[in-house]
């Protein structure tokens, strides 16, 4: 490949934040100097690049952070950057510095905005999958998904303790306006007798008659583990279905929250944002430009950034087929 060697490099995270971003900007930035690269924190995603928001790190900047979740460079969502004067703008903050390759830790949404700042610029980017949600192709995890369904477990495990005292219908919402694979992974986790995500059609009469016959039995005890953007439109919504359908029903709701986006990153999410991290800074000193870097089969992975864009993964049915059997 024949390309400009990069000198200086910026990074940022940018969109929703996700525990294990602080352990990617480690990476970045320790790889980063490794190499003899000046690397620089842009503070609060295409914010801080349009502000002038833009600080040189050392290796000391990033220490005592693999294990915070959060992002010392904070983050934040950037109208102006989606209008070409406002990248003019990021550019020109960026170019004053020398700096002439960027890694982006972020979403989907991120990943559009880097596309097309270096379409429109020479400067390559890098991204780095950044989100709860793992609703990326192109990588078989995201930084921080670990994470939130850790916690999403580790909270409806202490739901279900109530539960089971007291005879409880619970219905728990967690996050994932798009994807559910929290909600998957979490709902398969704790024994959820229902899993409700928006890749695939609710049946409620299904649900409700599976309810129904459940009670007969006197199997009072019920979890339903709802994404937020299933198409009923919630926890909330789907416990109004149940309740007026199982008037007798002890039926409670818990939406998790931003619980789910905080906290100690585990350590598949520290190990694969060190990884990602890593392989980021060698992609741009081999002169890869607009890819994303993701794992498959414990393997780095390039995806571009239109692949990433574009393509969902989907859930197979098969997983829908076995939380029915196992909820038996
Ligand atoms: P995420 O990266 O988590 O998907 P967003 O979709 O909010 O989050 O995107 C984060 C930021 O990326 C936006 O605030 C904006 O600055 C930038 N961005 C998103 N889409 C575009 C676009 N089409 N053009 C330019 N910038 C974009």
């Amino acid at each position: 490949m024949s390309h400009k060697k990069v000198t200086k490099i910026g990074v940022l995270t940018s969109g929703g934040d996700s525990p294990g971003m602080n352990a990617a900007i480690r990476a970045v930035v320790r790889t980063g100097i490794y190499h003899g690269l000046e690397v620089y924190g842009i503070m609060r995603g295409y914010a801080g690049m349009l502000e002038d928001d833009i600080v040189l790190m050392d290796t000391r900047s990033v220490a005592n952070i693999i294990q915070r979740g959060g992002t010392i460079l904070k983050t934040a969502r950037c109208k102006e950057f989606m209008t070409p004067e406002g990248r003019q703008k990021g550019y020109d903050n960026l170019k004053k510095r020398g700096i002439d390759g960027l890694v982006v830790i972020g979403g989907d949404g991120s990943f559009r905005g880097a596309q097309i700042f270096s379409h429109e610029f020479d400067i390559p980017c890098i991204g780095l999958p950044g989100t709860i949600d793992k609703d990326i192709a192109g990588t078989d995890f995201t930084i921080g998904f670990d994470t939130a369904v850790n916690t999403a477990i580790r909270a409806i495990d202490k739901i279900r303790d109530t539960m089971e005292a007291h005879d409880r219908l619970f219905i728990v919402e967690v996050m994932g306006r798009d994807a559910g694979y929290i909600a998957l992974y979490s709902g398969i986790g704790t024994g959820a007798e229902n899993i409700l995500i928006p890749e695939t059609k609710t049946d409620m009469n299904e649900i409700i008659a599976s309810l129904s016959e459940k009670e007969k039995r006197r199997k009072l005890v019920n979890l339903i583990v709802v994404a937020e953007g299933e198409e009923f439109g919630g926890a909330q919504e789907v416990s109004k279905v149940v309740k007026e359908a199982l008037p007798k029903a002890d039926v409670r709701v818990c939406i998790l929250g931003h619980i789910q986006r905080g906290g100690a990153p585990t350590c598949q999410d520290r190990l694969i944002a060190s990884h990602m991290g890593y392989y980021a800074v060698e992609s741009l000193l081999v002169g890869r430009s607009n890819v994303m870097v993701g794992v498959i089969n414990n393997k780095i992975h390039y995806t571009p950034f239109d692949k990433a864009v574009k393509e969902k993964q989907r859930i197979g049915q098969e997983w829908m087929r076995i939380v029915k059997i196992l909820a038996s």
